[in-house]
Parts: structure tokens; C-alpha cells; sequence
């Protein structure tokens, strides 16, 4: 995609969310864009020019759509970045990286902790099928990432804070690390978003955010990103991955994924606060044995992120409860505001027990390994999410 002048360039993060990408219908005059559910486009009278394997010409919904491309300028103007390729969920979009930057013989530096399909990838795909060299590290520990990235890696991927132990890992010194080396900088976003942390100035070279969360924001569509200022690279992520894998987003859910982003601001940083309020309501809590989350002054994140998170520390906390596995699903269970489900960043609060028996969680911290819970927070009123905590402790006994 040939990038178009971003007119609202330089103005504030809420101004963008609202008018980046949005524009006149040209042909109805609607202030609103339409919806274009359409899978091939009229071709032009000479086809000579036409080239199947690009992403510039409209012609078939692989190739790109229109709702695809506006949701990507705004993505991209939210982290002031040239440039942002959307796809049909977070996962597609972190394959779609790796799948392109990496090949047989290269070497990966990954969290310990980290995204489940990310450890997948680097635990048992790529190094398996692929034969590239992937190596897990405590991104947390900086002597660690030194010894492990190499000259001639090709690839640091870090997320932070991390899923689900909300660690925080120091992007511009990882970066710094990375490049000395010559390896790329990936980092996903999804937990910070792009109100509280933009990687790509702090040194990152790619960002990836999983739309899904707290960007969409309503749990109602699927989509992820990949925002960058590499535009060599980004084009050959179209070409490789797009439309010759072909991980697209349907015209609805950018759709969708562009209302929603409109009021993400906003909404951020309510939940900012929320969070904010709720942890330290956790912290007191009898029977609370721990809680992860930067914004608390005791977190061994703290320092770092008041240093590279801007606004706040985001909806996500982590807590553990002294209780076995069967009593913290009889608690999510007992939660009336909050919703017992999968995934983060939606309007509704929404809790997930970690099992003591997944393999990861000796991958953990030590205190993350009972009980442990993790806790996105939504835009309910934060005396009700507390309360309705409190009354679901007391109902098993803490
Ligand atoms: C949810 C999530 C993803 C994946 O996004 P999907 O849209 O579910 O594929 C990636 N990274 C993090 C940190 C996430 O929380």
C-alpha cells in the first residue's frame, strides 16, 4: 500500500483516534465510511500493469480491502508510526512477523514468559518444523538477554508487561542489546496499548497489538497489528504473509475494530484508573497472597514502568488467593460484575484461573504457582468490582 498523508499529523492521541482514517463517503457525502463487504473489485481495462501478488491495486479481499486500510492508518497514527498492517486476529499477527523475518538456521531470543501461542511457536514450531534456533530467556533480567542474543541473531521478541504475569522488561535497554548485535526488536503491546507505551521510540522495531483487547474494546471482534517504520519490511509482511498465507481481517470485524478504536483513549484510561484503585484494594485483602501489577509501588516493575509507560499501567492485574484449583473456580464462579471467561480488554471485567497443572507455570515466578488468577479490568464502577470480589472471597471461605 502506497501510504497516504496522515492530515491530523502531530495532533494529540485523542484527536487521531477520533479523525484518523475517517473521512466523506465520497460517494453518498455520508460522514460515516461505508462498509465494503465485497471479495473482488472491476478490474482495469489493461491488465498488464496489473501485478496478482500485490496489496496496491483493490481487487480481491486478500490483497487488502478498504475497511482493512483506514483501520490501518489509525492504528498507525496511534503509535506515530508510517505504517500498520491489520490482520485477522493477534496470533495471525505475530506469525505473520515471525513467519517473514525468520528462516531455517536463523536464531530467536523469546520470554520465559509470554503469550501461549507465542510459546508454542518458539517451544515447538519453528524449531521443529522449521529449524530455526529459539532460545527462552527471563526477559526481566537483563544479564540474561546479554548472554543470549548473540552477533548475528536475527530476532529479540519481547511482550511487557507479559501475559499473564504482568512483568515489566525494559524495551530501550533490550533494544539496545538487540541492535549492538544486529538482531531486530519485536515487542507486543497488547497488555500497555498504545495509550501507555509506544515501543517503536523507545527503539523497538516492530510493535504488534492484538486488536481483540483493549483497542476494539466492546469482546466482539478479532484482529491484531503489525506497526512499524521498517516500510521495506512491512511490504514484504503483505507479500509474504498476507496475501500468501492469507491470515486477512473481513471487512466487518475492521469495521467494528474502527468504531471501537474511536473511543480506546477514553476508555483506556478509565480502566488506567480502575486498575489503579483495584489493586491496591487487592493489596490490602486478607487471603490476597500477592499482586502483580506496575502501577503498585512495591512491584518489582515499578521503577521501570513509570519510566516507559506513559499515561498509566493498564487493565490487567495478576493475584493469587491461598486456595487449591477446585476453590478459585468455585470463587470465578461466585462473581456477579465480573464475567468468568477467556481474553482481556473488554468493556466487562473478566477474570481466568491459571491452572496449577499448566506446563508453563514453572516458567513462572515461584509465587505465581497456587491460585493464581489473572484479572482484566472493565468499565464498571470500581466500588461494584470490589465488592463483588469481596462477597465471592467470603463465599468460599477467604
Ligand atoms: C490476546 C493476546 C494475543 C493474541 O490475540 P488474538 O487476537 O487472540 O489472536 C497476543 N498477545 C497478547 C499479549 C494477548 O493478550
Amino acid at each position: 500500500m502506497a501510504k497516504k498523508e496522515n492530515p491530523f499529523a502531530g495532533l494529540g492521541l485523542d484527536t487521531q483516534a477520533v479523525h484518523t482514517g475517517t473521512d466523506y463517503d465520497e460517494g453518498t457525502g455520508a460522514v460515516r465510511r461505508p462498509l465494503h463487504m465485497a471479495n473482488s473489485y472491476r478490474l482495469p481495462d489493461d491488465l498488464s500493469k496489473v501485478n496478482y501478488s500485490s496489496t496496491d491495486l483493490l481487487m480481491y479481499a486478500r490483497n487488502g480491502n478498504p475497511n482493512q486500510h483506514w483501520l490501518e492508518e489509525k492504528i498507525a497514527a496511534l503509535h506515530g508510526a508510517q505504517d500498520a498492517i491489520v490482520l485477522a486476529s493477534g496470533v495471525g499477527a505475530l506469525h505473520a512477523l515471525f513467519w517473514t523475518l525468520l528462516k531455517t538456521g536463523d536464531r530467536v531470543v523469546y520470554p520465559k514468559v509470554s503469550y501461549m501461542a507465542v510459546y508454542r511457536m518458539f517451544h515447538e514450531l519453528f524449531n521443529r518444523k522449521f529449524g530455526v534456533e529459539t532460545v527462552m530467556v527471563d526477559m526481566t533480567n537483563l544479564e540474561e538477554v546479554k548472554a543470549a542474543v548473540t552477533p548475528g541473531t536475527r530476532l529479540v521478541h519481547i511482550e511487557t508487561p507479559d501475559n499473564p504475569t504482568v512483568g515489566i522488561t525494559d524495551i530501550a535497554a533490550v533494544a539496545e542489546i538487540a541492535h549492538r548485535n544486529g538482531a531486530l526488536l519485536s515487542v507486543d503491546n497488547t497488555f500497555a496499548s498504545p495509550l501507555n507505551q509506544r515501543p517503536l521510540q523507545l527503539g523497538a522495531d516492530f510493535v504488534v497489538e492484538a486488536l481483540t483487547k483493549f483497542i476494539n474494546g466492546h469482546g466482539d471482534a478479532q484482529g491484531g497489528a503489525i506497526i512499524s517504520n521498517d516500510l521495506d519490511t512491512m511490504d514484504r509482511i503483505r507479500y509474504e504473509a498476507q496475501v500468501n498465507v492469507g491470515a486477512v481481517i473481513s471487512p466487518f470485524n475492521a469495521w467494528q475494530i474502527f468504531r471501537g478504536s474511536v473511543t480506546f483513549p477514553l476508555r483506556m484510561r478509565q480502566i488506567n484508573r480502575t486498575a489503579q484503585t483495584v489493586a491496591e484494594w487487592l493489596a490490602r485483602r486478607e487471603n490476597v497472597t500477592f499482586v502483580a501489577y506496575p502501577g503498585l509501588a512495591d512491584d518489582p516493575g515499578h521503577q521501570l514502568a513509570v519510566r516507559q509507560m506513559q499515561e498509566g499501567f493498564g487493565g490487567v492485574i495478576s493475584f493469587g488467593v491461598a486456595a487449591d484449583d477446585h476453590t478459585v473456580e468455585r470463587f470465578c464462579a461466585a462473581l456477579k460484575v465480573v464475567t468468568f471467561a477467556v481474553s482481556l480488554g473488554h468493556d466487562e471485567s473478566l477474570i481466568f484461573p491459571q491452572p496449577s497443572y499448566d506446563e508453563r507455570i514453572l516458567l513462572y515466578p515461584e509465587k505465581f504457582r497456587d491460585g493464581f488468577l489473572r484479572f482484566s479490568v472493565g468499565l464498571e464502577n470500581p466500588e461494584d468490582i470490589i465488592a463483588d470480589l469481596d462477597q465471592a472471597l467470603r463465599q468460599v471461605g477467604l
